[in-house]
């Protein structure tokens, strides 16, 4: 995908001139949206027959970007993928988007600063286009603390899924195989070598092949699941396998066996050396594939939606002393997984100062 750009904002702006200026930057039309930007309150039209799954999630300075390290195209693109992949775990089509955003007050009045609000928009729009998700609406304020104020956004996405039919974290079911999409790994390791290197990557003209900066959410493969009747149970791995693995077993009551030389590791993870390729792979967050669980008698295609899926384990009955999740290693042991991926607030993830999580 390339990235295009927001017409640039060439004077100083405020709050209202902003808004004015997103408002004609995404008014492409939507037959979901009755009403978009410019009202109190967007109007939308979900099918006839379906039901509304809404998610919301935080992007923050200094949390979950650094403004010397990622292009501001990154930011936005993160923002939007973050939502739309929760979207696409529950099989859900997005309706719309709505973007809360606080900036510092002396980014609309340098051009730097309006610069860098310029790209961060190509970026989510770029991300929107792709999927057809327009922005709805949202709100524009002033961080706090003057020119050391932080940019905060908050993304709420709304999307539809034919009524009882989304995908849930809590069916999976003794018996079942585990499946991932794409590859794992790849995010943490790009981040890894952004972080070594210190420096920002200035421009991206492309977004392939940055899972870190430019993740793929998985909405495709994710509709598929749910209309092809695939998947038992969902989730996307925003947190890191082990982690995410976790949340499925523990929400569907149930124990799951992976297996080590199944794993489909990124490329870039590769790069890092067997014992570290592994590591990110199972702990490594921000990948945004989907892990899903289906009945072992399904016939699982190579392939959907363009995305390989891989079969990576399986699904087992809870027992007392049965390790919530296990590992198969390729001298055939098996070795206890402890969810090792980012865990807010547990004090489990490693290099937590360091990952802008
Ligand atoms: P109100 O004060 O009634 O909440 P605002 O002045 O905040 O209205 O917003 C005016 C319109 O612009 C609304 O439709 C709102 O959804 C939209 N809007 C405000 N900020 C953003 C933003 N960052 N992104 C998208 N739409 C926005
Ligand atoms: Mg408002």
């Amino acid at each position: 995908m390339l990235l295009h750009k927001m017409a640039s904002l060439q004077k100083p702006l405020g709050e209202l001139g902003l808004i004015e200026q997103i408002r004609r930057e995404f008014s492409a039309g939507s037959k979901a949206i009755t009403l978009g930007i410019g009202d109190d309150c967007a109007i939308l039209h979900p099918p006839a027959g379906a039901e509304v799954l809404v998610t919301t999630d935080f992007t923050l300075e200094g949390r979950h970007f650094r403004r010397d390290l990622h292009p501001p195209e990154s930011v936005g693109h993160r923002c939007l993928a973050r939502g739309l992949s929760d979207l696409a775990a529950m099989g859900a089509t997005p309706l719309a988007a709505f973007l809360s955003l606080a900036l510092p007050g002396a980014m609309l009045a340098e051009s730097a600063g309006r610069d860098w609000v310029a790209r961060f928009f190509s970026g989510l729009r770029a991300l929107g286009e792709l999927h057809r998700v327009p922005l709805a609406g949202g709100d524009t304020s002033e961080s706090p603390g003057g020119n050391k104020g932080l940019i905060l956004a908050d993304i709420v996405l709304v999307g539809s899924a034919p009524k009882g039919a989304a995908l849930r974290r809590s069916s999976g079911t003794a018996g079942d195989a585990l499946y991932v999409t794409g590859q794992l790994g790849g995010a943490a390791a790009e981040l890894a070598t952004m972080l070594k290197r210190q420096r920002r990557i200035l421009k991206t003209p492309t977004t392939e092949g940055h899972p870190h900066l430019f993740p793929e959410p998985r909405l495709d493969a994710g509709e598929a699941l749910l209309r092809r009747q695939l998947a038992t149970a969902c989730i996307d791995m925003s947190d890191g396998l082990s982690t995410d693995l976790a949340h499925l077993c523990r929400s569907s009551g149930v124990c799951a066996e992976i297996e080590q030389a199944a794993l489909p590791i990124h490329p870039l993870a590769r790069k890092l050396g067997t014992e570290a390729a592994l590591e990110t792979a199972l702990h490594g967050g921000e990948d945004y594939e989907l892990l899903f669980t289906a009945p072992a008698s399904v016939l699982m295609p190579t392939s959907l939606a363009g995305v390989p899926i891989t079969r990576i384990g399986s699904i087992k009955h809870r027992r007392s002393g049965r390790p919530l999740m296990t590992m198969l290693t390729p001298d055939g042991s098996r070795v206890e997984l402890q969810p090792g991926g980012w865990e807010h607030f547990s004090g489990i993830a490693k290099d937590r100062k360091k990952r802008p999580h």
